[in-house]
């Protein structure tokens, strides 16, 4: 729990990046009042006080005053950017410093500001209070957060693409479909027959605008259809390079990290069995593993590494599995290929190794492979059509589904389900002919939960659930 103050106005500070090592780190400050707290700690307090919204004061961020009156001293040098509400990012008066990155110079600024008044914001507080005044919706503040996270310009775009309102106006404009058809409903059941005329329910099951209902239903279940494609832009896909020692697995994880690093890289650790980094595939993130040789060993010290890459192999998406064409393919590729397949996960077989040796005929691969890729982790060879194999592949555990609005999300995608199962439900009932009185309910529920997406109808429970996600100075 984040505790009471979640919401109110005061004023609030936080680190926008990472304090210490940089030339610069940006404070974001906000609430009520701030302009006043900040003019205490800054040379230039007068001039502060006076700027227009959106504009920029240069100065020195000073110790608190004394008692005595007089100011404290000089902290640091700032350029301090004034905006006033409601043209800021939260809706309420702002002020961003920027001052050096030093870890002591952005800690003493920090505590100046915590003696003026300041409190720490919570994580994605600024978010939060945007989404309060009305600056964002709950799908535009959802995206924020995505932004932070993207791993590679394909999920940057989406992220943008949302930040900018494409999820809130598909919503938008489903939800008033079903608005309409609600209306309609409403009348029925407001008037008796006879004080509309006759019946045109007839033709039309018992729902009017029955098509509208329709097409909502179709729209929601491509929104949400669209989460399995949008969950490996954001999560990625761990795929697992395999194949007997020697085949070329380093080499290749080696050569597809060179070419094809995904902008935000990290590996979250090294073992002795294996390593992991991250790549992109077409703008797909794939977490990619690079095992221990696949050998059936006697050592117990090595068997315990095959049986990890075994693990890793199970919860793996995507294994790519390297036959060492050098040597040809031996009965042990053959046995664990097979022991991939009936893990029923795609497989991707690939013979490295062009560069010394071609990759067998189709017809000579009969017994063993008809769709194997060839490649040199050598020479890069064969490279691009794996980059592109691994997206299809990937594209193809998603269903292949691209659309321009989609989820981004497992929280707008799991109502937006809840929302198409309400009208599924209403649609049914419609067509066993039972009465408006009972399916206009599961059309108000659906329209409900299509505004909890936005956040048109919220709890401060689910509020803070989401909030909580988001990094401190968001
Ligand atoms: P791993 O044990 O499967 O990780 O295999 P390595 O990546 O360590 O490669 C084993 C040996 O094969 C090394 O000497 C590599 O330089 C060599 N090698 C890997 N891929 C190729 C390739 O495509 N062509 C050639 N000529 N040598 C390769």
């Amino acid at each position: 729990m984040l505790g009471g103050y979640y919401g109110d106005d005061s004023p609030i500070a936080a680190f926008a990046t990472v304090p210490g090592g940089s030339a610069l780190t940006l404070i974001r400050c906000s609430g009520k009042g701030v302009l006043d707290l900040a003019a205490r700690v800054f040379s230039a307090g007068e001039k502060l006080l006076r700027a227009k919204g959106n504009t920029i004061i240069h100065g020195w961020i000073l110790a608190g005053d004394s008692p005595d009156g007089t100011r404290g001293e000089k902290i640091d040098e700032a350029l301090v950017s004034v905006f006033r509400a409601p043209r800021s990012y939260t809706g309420e008066d702002g002020v961003d410093i920027s001052c050096h990155g030093g870890a002591a110079t952005s800690a003493a600024v920090m505590s100046a500001l915590h003696a003026a008044g300041f409190r720490d914001a919570l994580p994605g507080e600024f978010t939060f209070r945007a989404f309060l005044n009305g600056k964002m919706d709950l799908t535009r503040c959802e995206s924020v957060l995505e932004l932070v996270n993207a791993r590679t310009q394909k999920a940057r775009g989406n992220a943008v693409s949302r930040l900018s309102g494409v999820l809130e106006n598909e919503i938008n404009a489903v939800k008033k479909m079903l608005v309409e058809a609600l209306a309609a409903a409403e009348i029925y059941l407001d008037y008796s027959e006879d004080e509309i005329g006759a019946d045109p329910l007839e033709d039309a099951g018992m729902l009017p605008k029955r098509e509208l209902a329709q097409e909502a239903l179709a729209r929601l279940r491509a929104l949400a259809e669209s989460w399995r494609m949008e969950r490996i832009y954001q999560e990625g896909i761990p795929a697992v390079i395999a194949g007997r020692p020697n085949a070329g697995k380093s080499s290749l994880f080696n050569l597809l990290l060179k070419e094809e690093r995904s902008i935000v890289t990290e590996i979250p650790g090294t073992t002795r069995d294996w390593i992991e980094a991250w790549v992109s595939a077409e703008g797909i993130p794939v977490r990619l593993f690079d095992t221990a040789g696949l050998r059936d060993s006697g050592d117990p010290v090595e068997a315990i590494g095959v049986e990890r890459s075994r693990r890793l192999l199970e919860s793996a998406e995507l294994a790519l599995y390297l036959i060492d064409g050098a040597q040809g393919i031996a009965s042990e590729d053959l046995a664990f290929i097979d022991e991939i397949a009936a893990l029923q996960k795609p497989l991707i077989t690939l013979w490295n190794k062009i560069d010394l040796a071609p990759l067998p005929s189709e017809s000579a691969r009969e017994t063993w492979g008809k769709r194997v890729l060839g490649i040199s982790a050598k020479t890069g060879e064969g490279v691009a059509e794996l980059t592109a194999a691994i997206a299809g592949a990937a594209r193809e555990t998603a269903g292949g589904l691209d659309g321009a609005a989609a989820v981004g999300t497992a929280r707008q995608k799991d109502l937006v389900e809840a929302a198409a199962v309400a009208l599924e439900d209403a649609l049914l009932l419609a067509d066993r002919g039972e009465p408006l009185d009972v399916i206009a309910p599961l059309l108000r529920e659906a329209v409900n939960l299509l505004g909890e997406i936005t956040g048109e109808v919220s709890t401060a429970d689910v509020l803070e659930e989401m909030f909580e996600k988001f990094c401190v100075g968001k």
